[in-house]
């Protein structure tokens, strides 16, 4: 018998402005605001969380703006209104993040500090999920993350122009919970191997019992379009023929897994789908 996971809350830490061309390949050099969100999932062996969003140290890093600037140049819409909630303030900042540290402040939203938290999953060490890492260790929380990502971002192949910033993976005492393709991390929480976007990309299937399966894609999809057109993200961080291959591969191998399960397949930066899934009060079942 298949277990399940007991309850499951979508909470928003932020969102940053960056291309439609990175989100989707052959996609027009057009700005908006993507969220930055994470998935908290109440099991019988404790509370998983999928993705941390943006650290306040990317946030305030001159370099880190410097890189999404750099993706923004030559876009024509910058002063087109956002039309969702939440509407990012109106200023020259390339993302946004909750007050204070964005992690902190979002799990607070759903009544939670990060020390209730009891095992954290990274779907890649870009600096846009992994910044809540160095929180997670100051409170203990294990991190699990595949083996290929680890090995790829501690060789020093990349940096913040690149999207990754060190300091996510650096912290002092970070527990690693290392792993090598998909496994079962809590009852009715699967890690999905889904490389291409960077080499160790994971996503997450989750089983409820009231509303069923549900697939977080992580940036092996960005929006809901890349699974309607059948096209990985615009970029992939390793950079060969086999990283784009994976990539394109992932999103058919997350397609088959919907079709099979019947799940609610849910893009890593679509702020209508993020809307659209947001919890209700008390969160889904
Ligand atoms: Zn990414």
């Amino acid at each position: 018998m298949t277990r399940t996971a007991d309850r499951l809350f979508v909470v928003q830490f932020g969102a940053e402005r960056v291309s439609k061309n990175l989100s989707l390949a052959g996609g027009p050099h057009h700005l908006y605001w993507e969220p930055l969100y994470g998935v908290i999932v109440e099991t019988g062996e404790g509370r998983v969380l999928f993705d941390t969003g943006m650290s306040r140290a990317s946030h305030h890093s001159a370099e880190n703006t410097a890189a999404y600037r750099a993706g923004g140049v030559g876009a024509s819409n910058l002063d087109v209104p956002w039309h969702l909630y939440p509407e990012p303030p109106r200023t020259d900042d390339w993302n946004w993040g909750l007050p204070g540290d964005p992690l902190v402040a979002g799990l607070a939203q759903v009544g939670l500090e990060p020390s209730d938290i009891s095992l954290a999953v990274i779907s890649h060490m870009h600096v846009d999920h992994s910044g809540g890492i160095g929180t997670l260790t100051a409170a203990g929380v294990p991190i699990a993350i595949q083996r290929r990502e680890l090995e790829f971002v501690q060789s020093g192949a990349v940096g913040i122009a690149e999207g990754f910033n060190a300091l996510d993976w650096t912290a002092p005492g970070t527990q690693w919970r290392v792993i090598d393709g998909d496994e079962e991390l809590a009852p009715g929480v699967r890690a999905v191997s889904t490389p291409g976007h960077t080499p160790g990309h994971q996503s997450l299937l989750v089983d409820l019992p009231e509303s069923g399966s549900w697939l977080f894609a992580g940036d092996a999809a960005d929006l809901a379009q890349n699974f309607l057109d059948h096209t990985p993200c615009g970029s992939c961080a390793g950079g060969t023929d086999e990283d784009a291959q994976n990539a394109a591969e992932s999103i058919d191998r997350l397609l088959a897994l919907a079709r099979e399960r019947q799940a609610r397949l849910i893009p890593g930066h679509d702020q209508v789908v993020v809307n659209a899934v947001r919890h209700p009060r008390g969160g889904h079942r």
